[in-house]
């Protein structure tokens, strides 16, 4: 016999099981249950998918057993079972990302409540086991393996591992219940253990059974003769209702049937946002079960992160992520397909270049986004709750895939704005443009405080135009790839061509701004050539009332903040592009006029001219929030002023 230690995480998971005031301890019920059935699907796959194809007749199915004189409930099933290595890699480690996932949250979640809603959301599987049990015994024979294994584990920091004889192929998991689990879930109980399969459970596609004692009383006739003794019976009891409710007629299934499969099948704890049941007629027929989760999973944004709807034929189950059914900017949806068309043993390399998982893509993703826009048309409130959480995921769908779905995306898009209370959609924006109003003004930034304190939002505020703020880095990259909406160009206060006057006033500025520049050429120049390496160009500003400086991109491509966003996104070293940038000084500040002073006193002036261009420039950066390229020398050169300064 073998004992071995669990690895550190495993060890802290379980303290944490023992320990835990969870509130709803038997959901280690659901998870024994959900593994149980995986391991059935594994095996019903693989006797469909061998040489033959059939099943023998043998009936795939879970049993659960209790003994009150022992204390244990037992959990058995004849699925594809676990080889020794098996149960070492899946029993004693946790190797999955969403576990490892859940540790970092847990390292932070200090306070119980915390805790228990993470046990909540994921779900930790075989481990739940240890919030009832004192100690559990697995027994597995693997379909591969000629001996079985034995683990057992009391949950203190080590388990054994040996040999064990098992005649069947499968599973069985042994619990040795606590006291206080018996006492307070009542767990010796088969009513109530009955009572929990079809709470959590009733969807699970095979059979789960148990056996009921029933009693019966002895049976005398009309004389009192005795026709039948007093017996005691064994029943062995279906205790899932198991017909796929996808299987069901749309207008037979509640709302809270679904809600409830959404949380069982797909180990949920939020409601669904929103359920869309597809039978699809026509060229292909599937059926569709799609889900709008309430909440995003912890790792939706991280690259660990893995899409997918499960698909089924025939009801029997295929395989858990197929990718190929959503596109990848839905990634978010949850649900499962089901289609005769497709047979057990497709390949993954086929499903890629499948043309009809292709057509039922197509259509799952017409009908979630008829389903998305009909929400936020009649319940704008949920819709936001939705938009909080998914939001990103659709704006990145716009940019994706060059843009090909931004015509089908635009109207769900949210912005906040310096004129709605909330969130505005661009048709909404368009409809409260004043007149004279060419374009949709938005402003990229770290938030709305350091928008508003852009010099260049002077000029609008004066104007009375709205200003959509774009604070999530993603924004910028959506909008230049919608480019316009309805005819009306998205336009960024920051860019260099900032549009904002009538013909007539514009005539007056250009013409002052010319003048403007002809006299100040000399001065512009030389700031251009003390700037070379780091600005395109310098140039006179007619959007600056109060603030000496501002710092725009040219021409309408790669903006400084979308040059911030990839310098802050690791990119493996690349070379991030420079948006090119242009500073632009605001003639009527009485900094300018000492600009000119010193560019008027020749040499003598330009190495102060220089300090006060390398200075504005820096100061430039900052306001746009982008980093100083040399902090230590600019915070010398300002030291330097502020001395000379008091000499004076
Ligand atoms: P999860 O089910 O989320 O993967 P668990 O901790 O519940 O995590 O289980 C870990 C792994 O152990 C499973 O992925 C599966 O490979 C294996 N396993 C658990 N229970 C069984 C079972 N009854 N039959 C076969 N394999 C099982």
């Amino acid at each position: 016999m073998s004992k071995r230690k669990f690895k550190a995480e495993t060890k802290q998971l379980l303290d944490l099981m023992i320990h835990s005031i969870y509130t709803h301890k038997e959901i280690f019920l659901r998870e024994l249950i959900s593994n149980a059935s995986d391991a059935l699907d594994k095996q019903r796959f693989k006797t469909l998918t061998a040489d033959g194809g059939t099943t023998d007749g043998e009936e795939l199915a879970i049993n659960i057993s209790l003994d009150k004189e022992t204390k244990t409930l037992t959990i058995s099933d004849n699925g594809i079972g676990m080889t020794q290595d098996e149960v070492v890699e899946n029993i004693g480690t946790i190797a999955k990302s969403g576990s490892r996932e859940f540790f970092e949250k847990l390292k932070d979640a200090k306070e119980h409540s915390a805790a228990d809603e993470l046990i909540g959301r994921f779900g930790v599987g075989f481990y739940s086991a240890f919030m009832v049990a004192d100690s559990v015994t697995l027994l597995t024979k693997s379909v591969d393996c000629e001996k079985g294994v034995k683990w057992e584990s009391a949950g203190d920091g080590s388990y054994t591992i040996d040999e064990y004889e098992l005649e069947e192929r499968g599973t069985i998991i042994i619990l040795h219940l606590h006291e206080d689990a018996i006492k307070d879930l009542n767990l010796l109980d088969n009513q109530e253990i009955q009572r929990l399969v079809k709470r959590y459970s009733d969807f699970i596609t095979s059979p789960i059974k148990m056996d009921f004692t029933i009693e019966k009383p002895e049976e005398k006739d009309d004389d009192g003769k005795v026709v039948q003794e007093a017996a005691t019976e064994i029943e062995n009891r279906t205790l899932n209702s198991m017909k796929p409710i996808w299987k069901r007629n749309k207008s037979d299934v509640t709302d809270e049937e679904y809600t409830e499969f959404f949380k069982q099948g797909f180990s949920e704890w939020e409601d669904p946002a929103d359920v869309v049941h597809i039978n699809g007629e026509g060229a292909v027929e599937f059926t569709a079960l799609i889900f709008l989760p309430g909440k995003a999973p912890m790792d939706y944004y991280s690259s660990q992160f893995e899409r997918g709807l499960k698909l089924y034929s025939r009801s029997v189950f295929i395989m858990e992520k197929c990718k190929e059914l959503l596109p990848e900017y839905l990634g978010f949806i949850k649900g499962l397909v089901d289609s005769p068309d497709f047979t057990l043993n497709i390949s993954r390399e086929v499903l890629q270049h499948d043309r009809q998982l292709a057509v039922i893509a197509k259509n799952i993703e017409k009908k979630v986004l008829r389903a998305l826009s009909k929400m936020l048309k009649n319940d704008r409130e949920k819709y936001i709750v939705f938009w909080k959480e998914f939001g990103r995921a659709l704006k990145a769908g716009v940019y994706a895939e060059y843009g090909a779905n931004k015509e089908k995306l635009q109207d769900l898009l949210l912005f906040e704005s310096n004129k709605s209370e909330s969130v505005t959609t661009l048709a909404e924006y368009v409809e409260r443009m004043p007149e004279g109003q060419q374009e949709i003004y938005y402003a990229p930034g770290k938030d709305k405080a350091s928008i508003d304190a852009m010099p260049q939002m002077e000029k609008l505020k004066e104007k009375e135009y709205e200003v959509l703020y774009f604070t999530d880095k993603i924004d910028e990259f959506t909008s230049v790839t919608l480019a316009e909406y309805k005819e009306k160009k998205l336009r960024s206060i920051a860019g260099s061509d900032l549009n904002l006057d009538t013909e007539e006033e514009k005539k007056e500025h250009e013409e002052k701004l010319k003048e403007t520049k002809e006299e100040n050429k000399g001065l512009l120049e030389k700031m251009k050539e003390l700037l070379k390496d780091k600005v395109s160009d310098v140039e006179i500003s007619d959007r600056l009332t109060t603030s000496p400086v501002c710092l725009v991109s040219k021409g309408e491509g790669f903006s400084l903040n979308m040059e911030q966003v990839l310098a802050e996104a690791n990119m493996g070293g690349m070379p991030v592009p420079k948006a090119q940038k242009v500073l632009e000084l605001n003639p009527n500040h009485q900094i300018f006029s000492i600009l000119n002073g010193l560019y008027d006193k020749g040499e003598e002036g330009e190495s102060l001219l220089a300090v006060y261009a390398e200075l504005l420039y820096g100061q430039s950066l900052l306001i746009e929030g982008l980093p100083l390229d040399n902090p230590a020398e600019i915070a010398h050169k300002m030291v330097d002023i502020m001395v000379s300064a008091d000499k004076k």
